[in-house]
């Protein structure tokens, strides 16, 4: 990390004007900042060597993740709320941040992801924020901070004095990816009222008319209806049969639209792309 100057200024080309003073990663020794993290010591004394004045940066990866109390924005307050409901956090390694936050290092769960993420008990409990899984890091000792202070380990909370407790459930329960966000594929959730369905529906019919009355040979044959595209792409819908106005081309309609329905491209279809029609729904 870019380290601070006497006066408080970030040691970055920005200096006073940074608004990340000595958090962010340093340009000069990491190119691609977090992701360039290293457990090779060679490597971090050859940074010191080029950087004496730098901060030190820990990423949270696999095997811990970490609470970070943020005293600026109630975060002390906000977890003093939450001991009193649930039961005191067991003592674990804690790092004690130059500004009066708290940096609380918990062993990562064995069946479960925690989430990299800002103000995780939402309103009420704010302050309160999570690093882990390689997306987030905090900022360790003996690194400076702009208030002149150093971050320290807490008294006898260090990493060599206490070993990483396991957080007790009610704060996993709420860190932890839930099921559906752990799957990239998952389906987009939309609500699909009735009135969409009808729409969905009318859209459908008309095109499929449309394509059998304009078909070559359409009247006395039984080629070129392939709705399939159309159909496929709602069959998520459940739109696969709808009423056909045109009493000509009813039957040949209705048996496209049920071989369509019955292709087993359809789940596929339906369990990996938002169809067009869900381009209005709330995200
Ligand atoms: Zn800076």
């Amino acid at each position: 990390m870019f380290g601070v100057r006497d006066d408080g200024t970030c040691r970055c080309h920005l200096g006073p004007e940074c608004k990340s003073t000595g958090k962010h990663p340093h340009s000069g020794l990491v190119h691609h900042g977090h992701s360039e993290a290293t457990r090779d010591l060679d490597v971090v004394q050859k940074w010191i060597r080029h950087e004496p004045h730098m901060n030190f940066g820990l990423v949270a990866n696999q095997d811990f993740w970490v609470l970070d109390i943020d005293l600026g924005h109630d975060g002390e307050e906000s977890i003093r709320k939450l001991e009193a409901q649930y039961g005191k956090l067991p003592p674990t390694v804690t790092g004690n941040t130059g500004g009066g936050g708290r940096h609380l290092l918990f062993e990562a769960p064995k069946d479960r992801k925690v989430r990299n993420t800002v103000n995780v008990f939402g309103d009420g409990f704010s302050g309160i924020d999570t690093r882990a899984g390689g997306l987030g890091y905090i900022v360790v000792p003996p690194s400076k901070h702009k208030s002149g202070r150093s971050y320290a380990w807490a008294d006898g909370l260090a990493p060599d004095q206490i070993k990483m407790a396991q957080a007790p459930e009610w704060l996993l329960e709420r860190v932890v990816q839930k099921p559906r966000e752990r799957r990239n594929d998952a389906p987009i959730p939309v609500n699909i009222t009735e009135h969409d369905k009808k729409r969905a529906e009318g859209m459908l019919e008309k095109w499929a008319v449309k394509r059998v009355e304009e078909a070559p040979g359409a009247r006395g044959t039984q080629r070129s209806v392939s709705p399939r595209p159309t159909a496929v792409s709602m069959g998520w819908l459940g739109v696969g049969r709808s009423r056909v106005r045109s009493r000509s081309s009813r039957g040949r309609v209705r048996g496209a639209l049920s071989a369509s329905s019955a292709s087993p491209r359809r789940p596929r279809a339906a369990s990996t792309s938002a169809p067009p029609t869900a381009r209005h729904a709330p995200s």
